[in-house]
């Protein structure tokens, strides 16, 4: 095995000793005095050497000023080649940049914003190729009915997953304190597809999840069978006998027909 030696040159002593030269244009890029104390060089190649300075701005904390100064041949003056602010350990940097598709979050979508499908996008496939049978993709082609595209397996296996995990699915407080779930409440309106076996849409307008997708095992106190309300109690009409009659025995001490006369009464 042979051995590949790295020729390594020394650091050019006048490009070295000039760190007021790279300190002049570290001040002209910044304002004089800003660049702060020499935090040492680094030797580029040969006659070229980066000087480095501490950055003071309180906006810039962590980074520091790069000056690269060269010499050429044989000349003793040292130039400027380039100035420049690099980022330093801890120093605070923004985000890596994303494409939009992948910044986009649920939810992001405003008012009057148009949000593109990709072509290639998984979650759809063409209409024809998702028919339940050939009688369906014979309909379908000849009579050019259905959309474009619809919902692919993997677009229904992430809504699916989605659904099951999210708030509207069975492992909620709600569901958990449910007397029963949803798979038994009359305002369980069940989907269509594949996805009924899994998926309604809960049409009680006095449940939190109204007009939402709810999971069968999903429920909430507002389950039509809950509690059952007793029928209001109707007021029976009171009875009056019109035909019989009771007895009742005179009192003591009422008055007669004879101390009305003489009492003036008729
Ligand atoms: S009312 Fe409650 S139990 Fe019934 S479907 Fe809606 S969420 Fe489910």
């Amino acid at each position: 095995m042979t051995r590949t030696r790295t020729r390594v040159s020394p650091p050019d002593q006048a490009c070295v000793a000039a760190v007021d030269v790279a300190r002049a244009a570290a001040e002209e890029l910044a304002r004089p005095g800003e660049p702060g104390e020499h935090l040492g060089y680094e030797a580029e190649g040969d006659r070229i050497v980066t000087h480095y300075f501490a950055c003071q701005d309180r906006a810039y904390r962590g980074w520091r000023w790069a000056v690269t100064v060269t010499r050429a041949s044989r000349a003793k003056n040292v130039t400027v080649s380039e100035a420049v602010l690099l980022p330093g350990t801890g120093a605070m940097l923004a985000p890596e940049w994303l494409p939009w598709s992948e910044r986009l979050r649920p939810g992001d979508l405003g008012v009057g914003d148009l949000l593109p499908t990709p072509d290639d996008d998984d979650r759809l496939a063409p209409g024809f190729t998702e028919a339940g049978d050939d009688s369906d993709h014979q309909m379908i082609f000849e009579y050019g009915l259905g959309r474009a595209r619809v919902l692919s397996a993997i677009g229904k296996d992430r809504a699916a997953r989605r659904w099951h995990s999210g708030e509207h699915g069975p492992h909620t407080p709600i569901a958990h304190a449910a007397p029963a779930q949803c798979s038994t409440c009359g305002f369980y309106w069940l989907l269509a597809g594949g996805l009924r076996q899994e998926f309604g849409v809960c049409a009680n307008e006095y449940a939190p999840d109204d007009g939402k997708v709810v999971t069968a095992d999903h429920g909430c106190g507002a389950h039509s069978e809950a509690a059952v309300m007793p029928p209001p109690v109707e007021q029976a009409m009171p009875i009056l006998d019109d035909l019989g009659f009771d007895l009742i025995e005179e009192e003591a001490g009422s008055v007669d027909e004879s101390a009305t006369e003489e009492l003036g009464h008729s």
